[in-house]
């Protein structure tokens, strides 16, 4: 009786918070740890946001709303689409909800059935093959290493789809490697989608706003607007305004699938925290350029770190269109450190073991997001601490 159910056994914690986790434990022992973990901007949340929820408080804005969130911020989402982005929604095709995290999980609840293949682009965010499985969806992996910057070929798509294909998730820029998607490539991949009516398309926008070269922001629907029928377009607040505490994503999409999205969540969180609605409506509606001095920061501190890792030997990592990790090829550095009996196994966990024990610096491996060979590294943390992890990794891997 006490045993658990064979969906839960077969999915992980979140390996990005368990080395978040355990950096923290080596802290709070004496360890000086320099923590490269965090997925989470390291500014806090602009004033105006915060005062917006403390004024919900105080006029006592503090029961259920709507499950699909209040109108407000549903029409605050609305503008925001056509403003930055130049898509039409209506209301009943807008759903607000916990964090994006939670946006794909209903998503994925509404639409996949036992067995449906849902194809997921590698190195990919960590929640997303653990959310299919969940819903007893088989997660289908395309591994697009640095040699193709990251980024899946319309061949590999086209190979990738079957007919038990439900959908495909696309996440530029992208969590962990940085890759941003251009409209051409987009178009190429739209191409292939077309000739698939069946099959239908998350894009997740979470980093829109993080972006750290001049192009503008491109989406599939930008490069081509007759997908708008089947694709589920997911974003949220969490990373442009720092914050990931308050707990807001929201998705736009198909009315059918966003009314069975609400009915997952009506009967799992309710609606999402009133107090953050409010707050997410002050960060949408108000001034963007709030965001321009943790942008700068992103910036700075992407050069420094590129920069800094191609000069460690073994290290090759390409610059990030956008989001704040840089994610490097470490497997040469892995080799060698194998090769000195440095190391027990020629895998990036051995590496990142290494890294947190004899440089004192914690990164996620490249595993964990599907890429063997890889380490990530965020840059959401101050330059003072990017300049003495990039050195002391420089000094480990020398
Ligand atoms: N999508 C991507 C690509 C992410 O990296 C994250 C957070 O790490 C999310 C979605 C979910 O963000 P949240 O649930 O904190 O809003």
């Amino acid at each position: 009786i006490l045993e658990l159910s064979q969906r839960v056994q077969a999915i992980k914690p979140s390996p990005t918070l368990a080395v978040t986790a355990r950096a923290a434990k080596l802290k709070a022992e004496g360890k000086d740890i320099i923590g490269l973990g965090a997925g989470e901007p390291d500014f806090d949340t602009p004033q105006h946001i915060k005062d917006a929820a403390i004024d919900a408080i105080n006029r006592g804005f503090t029961k259920y709303t709507a499950v699909s969130g209040t109108p407000s911020l549903k029409q605050a989402i609305i503008t925001k689409f056509k403003r930055d982005n130049g898509l039409e929604y209506t209301a009943k095709q807008v759903l607000v909800s916990c964090g994006g995290k939670q946006s794909f999980f209903n998503l994925v609840q509404a639409v996949i059935n036992s067995g449906d293949e849902v194809i997921i682009p590698a190195p990919y965010w960590v929640s997303y093959p653990d959310i299919v499985i969940l819903a007893d969806g088989k997660p289908v992996i395309i591994e697009a290493g640095i040699e193709q910057k990251f980024k899946i070929t319309p061949q590999q798509l086209q190979t990738a789809i079957t007919p038990k294909t439900k959908l495909v998730v696309l996440n530029s820029p992208s969590n962990p490697s940085g890759a941003v998607y251009t409209i051409d490539e987009l178009t190429a991949l739209g191409d292939i989608l077309r000739s698939h009516p069946h099959v239908l398309i998350a894009t997740d926008d979470m980093y829109e706003h993080i972006r750290l070269s001049d192009e503008p922001f491109v989406n599939i629907l930008n490069a081509c607007p007759d997908l708008y029928p089947r694709t589920m377009v997911l974003n949220g607040v969490s990373k442009a305004y720092a914050m990931t505490g308050w707990r807001i994503g929201y998705a736009a999409g198909p009315e059918n699938i966003i009314t069975a999205m609400e009915n997952v969540q009506s009967q799992s969180t309710s609606n999402p925290t009133s107090i953050s609605q409010v707050a997410a409506e002050a960060a949408l509606n108000g001034d963007q350029s709030c965001i321009t001095p943790m942008l700068e920061a992103f910036k700075e501190r992407h050069l420094f770190v590129v920069e800094a890792l191609n000069s460690i030997p073994g290290v090759n990592c390409l610059p990030s269109g956008g989001a704040f990790y840089a994610f490097p090829d470490v497997r040469k550095a892995i080799e060698k450190l194998h090769a000195r009996n440095a190391i027990p196994e020629k895998t990036d966990v051995a590496l990142g073991e290494y890294l947190l024990e004899h440089a004192g610096v914690a990164v996620v491996p490249g595993s964990a997001f599907g890429s063997e060979g890889y380490i990530r590294l965020s840059f959401a943390t101050s330059m003072e601490n990017l300049k003495a992890a990039l050195e002391r990794l420089h000094k480990t891997l020398d």
